[in-house]
Parts: structure tokens; C-alpha cells; sequence
């Protein structure tokens, strides 16, 4: 469920989802994009589809273009939680993922959803340069900590994960950041020159994916390494 377009975030990598919506008109500029417009009937709309649909979702997912919990944007956060509560009310469970802050009473809804952040470097200056409207990292994670520790299934998005090129980092430090959570999900930085540019890119992610999975084994956390991060 996309209900806002555009997001504040501004992502560089760059944000996949910007160079779509770019592409097909929907914006005309990254200033544009980080300007988000909030779909203000997405509860009604809800109230539509749901009745309709809700036999047929496993799972609903917020968001894959844009942001639920955008940082600092009190009135997208509102109706992100009052659309999972509403999505919930119909028997159907949510999983969710942000780069801004989860707040506290999402415990208080299906502890069948499951809450995720993005975090791809525990480098605050690179959060700066790379997510540079996002939440800090640190407010991220202990915001998703809280949620870990008032019961509720948590998970992280390691990806886009950057080559070193990019960012010098230590993959394991990151790791240790995020070893209370239930699911990690791995995967390569794409659509970069940078990345292109790193002529050890693929036995680079090849050597991360298998720490990240090692990693997982031994502390007993499920894992997905994204399709194309592993080659040969
Ligand atoms: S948070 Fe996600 S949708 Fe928003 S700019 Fe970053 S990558 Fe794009």
C-alpha cells in the first residue's frame, strides 16, 4: 500500500522508486519528489477495498514507494497508524518498513504485524549524505527496539547495502546493532555508478551475504539474501 507520493526521505543511492515515478511523470523533479502529497481519503478508500479484498492478502505491505512513518511528517505517520489499525480490524495482518521512527503504540495493535527499518550503516555522516531527510539511525533503531521489547516481531532491511568505495564499514559492528530482531533482509546496492565503478563488487556481496548468513545461524535470526546479491 502506497498512500503518499512522493517521500521527504530523498534517498541518493538512488531511490528506485523516485526514478519510476520520475520516469512516468508522476514527478517532475527530486525537489518535487521529497515534497510528499498524502492521499487524504486512504481510509475511506480502504473502507472500499478492504470488504473486498481481504480474503485474498496474506500480508499487507507499507510501503514499497514511499515512506509510512516519514520522518517528522506527523500527519502521514497519523494516517499510516490509523490505516493499520483499520487494515488489522479486518483480519488482516501488516508488515511495515521506515526510515523514520516506528512509534510505541504500534504495540498496542495485531502483534501479528511485523515491524521493519532500514539501516545500512551505523556511519551518522553517511546517513547524512545518502538518506539525508531520513530519521538518524541511532532514534531509528531504538524505536524499533522498543517495539522488540514491548513484543512485537521486528526485522531489518540491510539493503541497499553500499561497496566500500562508497562507505568504509565494518558489515559485523552493524550486525551486532540489529541481533534482536527476528528477520534480516540482505541485498546489493543497485543502480549505482559507484557500485559499477568497484570492479570487486560481486565478491564483495558474495563475502557479505555469507556473513550476513553466518551471522544469522548462529544468533538464530531467519534471514532473505535478495535475488542478485549472490553470483557466481
Ligand atoms: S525512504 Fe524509501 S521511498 Fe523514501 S526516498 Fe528513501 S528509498 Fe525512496
Amino acid at each position: 500500500m502506497n498512500h503518499v507520493l512522493g517521500c521527504s526521505h530523498g534517498c541518493l543511492y538512488p531511490c528506485y522508486a523516485y526514478l519510476q515515478k520520475k520516469r512516468f511523470g508522476d514527478v517532475t523533479s527530486y525537489k518535487d519528489w521529497c515534497e510528499p502529497a498524502l492521499v487524504e481519503n486512504t481510509l475511506e478508500l480502504l473502507d472500499e477495498e478492504l470488504p473486498k479484498l481481504k480474503d485474498r492478502i496474506q500480508m499487507l505491505h507499507l510501503c514499497f514507494t514511499t515512506d509510512p512513518f516519514m520522518y517528522q511528517y506527523k500527519e502521514i505517520q497519523d494516517m499510516s497508524f490509523a490505516a493499520i489499525r483499520k487494515i488489522n480490524d479486518a483480519g488482516v495482518k501488516c508488515s511495515v518498513l521506515t526510515k523514520g521512527i516506528l512509534p510505541i503504540e504500534l504495540a498496542q495493535l495485531s502483534k501479528d504485524n511485523e515491524y521493519g527499518i532500514t539501516l545500512i550503516s551505523t556511519n551518522e555522516a553517511f546517513r547524512k549524505r545518502m538518506e539525508p531527510g531520513s530519521a538518524p539511525w541511532k532514534k531509528r533503531l531504538a524505536a524499533l527496539r522498543n517495539l522488540h521489547n514491548a513484543g512485537c516481531k521486528t526485522w531489518v532491511s540491510i539493503e541497499p547495502f553500499p561497496t566500500p568505495n562508497i562507505v568504509r564499514q565494518d558489515l559485523q559492528a552493524l550486525l551486532k546493532e540489529v541481533s534482536f530482531v527476528d528477520r534480516i533482509i540482505f541485498g546489493r546496492m543497485n543502480y549505482s555508478k559507484e557500485v559499477t565503478a568497484y570492479t570487486e563488487n560481486r565478491p564483495f556481496f558474495n563475502t557479505k551475504a555469507k556473513e550476513v548468513i553466518s551471522f544469522c545461524n548462529e544468533h538464530g535470526i531467519s534471514y532473505h539474501i535478495k535475488k542478485g546479491t549472490i553470483t557466481r
